[in-house]
């Protein structure tokens, strides 16, 4: 069968990014997506509105019966949703040993928060009360780091992880941190006509990449990205060809998104081989 992926990820019924981004990125790499779902989230491609998270024991059930079942070769995370979860999947990670793909998602890019401190129904009163600190997150996610293959965080992202107001800093912290590789992605930074990411191994540079900046917002670019990332890793590609390939990969999908209308975020057409 082909390699397979697990994917610990969101439910975006805009179907731009989560889940499904990360079903269609993996498929697009001709490796297979399971997925153990994290949160159903309400939103368009605007905006967050809200999100139930799912409790930390079906979170694990779901891993665990796909594990005993499907042979797995690498995990991918995205949106958590908990600081429950987070500590379950480290507990998972802890038991089996695979190569582990963290983008490490705090917030939208449409802006809406996606962590809270446990699980709860969606509304808007109750899920701005019990949101998790940064410093909650910090910590939680943290732990996960010695786990992780690669790590794909966003300036944004990067900055709160490590503290740190230097991208190439904060960076090398998170190989500190016992990351394995850092893929630093700067597209949320104010604009140059370029975006430039960079991937640190051990702290050291390793490989940039530069693309032309594409006009407009995406919706679920960084969710697509990893999980290409990860389809490769899992057909035994090196780190490195596997993020060449997959950038250069999302660069076509964002190209060809589609527009709906002029408030909204644009949908990567993921469907390009
Ligand atoms: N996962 C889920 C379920 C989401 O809803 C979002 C954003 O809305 C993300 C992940 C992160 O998306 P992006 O790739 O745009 O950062």
């Amino acid at each position: 069968m082909r390699p397979v992926v697990l994917c610990f990820s969101g439910l975006d019924p805009s179907g731009g990014a989560g889940l499904q981004a990360d079903i269609e990125a993996i498929a697009a790499t001709k490796s297979h997506a399971a997925i153990a779902c994290t949160a159903l989230t309400i939103q368009d491609s605007q905006k967050v509105y809200g999100f139930t998270a799912i409790p930390a024991v079906h979170l694990v059930q779901q891993a665990e019966t796909v594990l005993a079942d499907l042979p797995v070769k690498v995990f991918k995370s995205g949106m958590l949703g908990t600081l429950e979860n987070i500590a379950a999947l480290e507990k998972l990670l802890a038991t089996h040993a695979l190569p582990f793909v963290l983008d490490p998602v705090l917030v939208a890019n449409s802006g809406g928060s996606l962590m809270q401190q446990t699980h709860q129904q969606a509304s808007a009163s109750s899920v701005s009360e019990k949101m998790a600190t940064t410093n909650e997150v910090v910590a939680a996610f943290k732990k996960l780091l010695p786990y992780a293959s690669l790590v794909t965080p966003n300036s944004i992202e990067l900055r709160q992880l490590a503290g740190k107001e230097n991208l190439v800093e904060a960076a090398k912290q998170l190989c500190d941190w016992g990351a394995g590789a850092v893929l630093v992605k700067t597209a949320h930074e104010a604009s140059t006509h370029s975006i430039q990411n960079s991937l640190y191994v051990a702290g050291e540079k390793v490989y940039q990449s530069i693309t032309p900046r594409l006009a407009g917002e995406y919706h679920g670019s960084g969710c697509s990205l990893a999980s290409a990332i990860a389809g490769k890793l899992a057909h035994g590609m090196s780190l490195v060809a596997a993020c060449q390939q997959a950038e250069n990969w999302l660069h076509g999908c964002l190209k060809q998104a589609d527009v709906h209308h002029e408030g909204g975020q644009r949908i990567p057409n993921r469907g390009l081989m």
